[in-house]
């Protein structure tokens, strides 16, 4: 017998499987809204126009080598990258209190935070429990990373099924409650998957609680310019936390969205500090964790974004280019909440649809049950997951009026 005859067969990923599921369907009709990567008005992948001119440049640059880059990453790229999600001005930069390490995109700035805090945060003193935060309910991998490095994820209120909204008053409650120093995650805009956001005025409430409490901020921000079709509009709550200078911040930055660099894996993860000696620390034992999980981070991805960041006409393009994504998938929700609601008269899960409009970024969650979602699944070929989030990139001008249309039978 194999020595590996005991282990068991592992679920498969739900949105993969999902992606499985409608490659497999011969349906003409057939409409895929579960993956979390960004389609044009044809349904097809869009390669950045700003990517394509990094890309032309890159592939001319005679001089560029495929040597290791170092530990930590490119260092063009960790610098300007922190700039981008702190801002040109943040003073933590330009007092040299922010660590920045290149990572495999988002995922793997969330575990290498995970690893580092399983290592260092003095869960000792908040509680006693090795745990974090994380929204109910959160992108389905943040509970798979802590659990992995072995920090229990726990639950706190975020999403309100009477009104399709943020559950503010269980999200305060529970920062209150925590014992001090408690580490939260929280998504920076563009929650996944609900799309529920605070607004300014909510988010400066919550910094004032984790000032009074003493709690640990772990920034996930994967969406940072897709949300709204501005960086720095994207990156309020972040600034914000950082800005009290009394909270302690980690941010998980990817590029995976906003540049539409998915398979490239490239972000990045920045801690800052009380003092650069401290910060000199953090980077140091980074780097340590870093080789013993991949040595060296990639370096393509790196270089591209490097030139989107720093030259004038490639950033400028950029700009255009977040905010042609953006644009298409705002005017989605127009169009769906107008099928809806002028065409079709769909009972709505609270009431109304204005949920789908106020929702922010990649995804909308519909409000329907599991069985309301089975059946658009099932009947109408329209691939989503069960919990009724739908990616607002599926949609297109085409199939918008379709996929309304198996919305209303559901909701009757
Ligand atoms: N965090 C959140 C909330 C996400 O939604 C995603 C991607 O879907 C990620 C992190 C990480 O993605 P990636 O590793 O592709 O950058």
């Amino acid at each position: 017998a194999s020595i590996f005859s005991d282990v068991p067969q592992a679920p498969p990923d739900a949105i993969f499987k999902l992606t499985a599921a409608y490659k497999a369907d011969t349906y003409d009709k057939k409409v895929n809204l579960g993956v979390g990567a960004y389609r044009d008005d044809d349904g097809k992948p869009w390669v950045l126009p700003s990517v394509k001119m990094a890309k032309r440049a890159l592939l001319e640059n005679e001089d560029i080598d495929h040597e290791y880059l170092g530990i930590t990453g490119l260092n063009e790229f960790t610098s300007s990258a922190a700039k981008l999600i702190l801002g040109s001005s943040s003073e933590a930069i330009s007092e040299k209190r922010v660590s920045s390490v290149q990572t495999i995109s988002g995922t793997g700035a969330n575990h290498l935070g995970a690893v580092f805090l399983n290592k260092f945060y003095p869960f000792d003193k908040a509680g006693g429990q090795r745990q974090i935060y994380i929204s109910n309910p959160t992108w389905a991998n943040h509970k798979a990373i802590f659990n992995s490095v072995g920090i229990k994820p726990v639950d706190y209120p975020w999403y309100d099924a009477k009104t399709v909204g943020l559950d503010f008053e269980g999200l305060t409650k529970t920062l209150k409650e925590a014992p001090k120093q408690s580490v939260f995650l929280l998504h920076a805009c563009a929650h996944n998957p609900t799309g529920v956001d605070p607004t300014k005025e909510q988010w400066k409430q919550i910094a004032d609680l984790f000032e009074q409490q003493g709690h640990y901020a772990f920034f996930d921000c994967a969406y940072q310019g897709f949300a709204s079709g501005n960086l720095d509009e994207d990156a309020y709550s972040v600034r914000l936390f950082i800005e009290r200078r009394t909270i302690p911040v980690l941010v998980c930055q990817s590029f995976a969205k906003n540049a539409g660099l998915y398979g490239e894996r490239i972000g990045a993860l920045h801690i800052v500090s009380t003092t650069p000696e401290r910060a000199a620390a953090v980077t140091s034992q980074l780097s340590v964790i870093q080789r013993s999980e991949i040595s060296n981070p990639p370096a393509f991805g790196a270089r591209i974004v490097t030139m989107i960041l720093n030259e004038p006409k490639l950033w400028d393009q950029w700009q255009k280019d977040v905010t042609t994504m953006a644009d298409r998938i705002i005017s989605m929700r127009k169009s769906l909440h107008s099928l809806l609601v002028e065409k079709y008269k769909t009972p709505a899960p609270g009431g109304n649809w204005d949920h789908i409009l106020k929702q922010i970024g990649m995804f909308t969650f519909l409000g329907l049950n599991e069985k309301q979602c089975a059946l658009i699944v099932n009947e109408g070929h329209i691939y989503m997951t069960s919990n009724s989030r739908i990616s607002m990139a599926g949609l297109t001008t085409k199939n918008v009026e379709y996929v309304a249309s198996w919305i209303d039978k559901a909701a009757r």
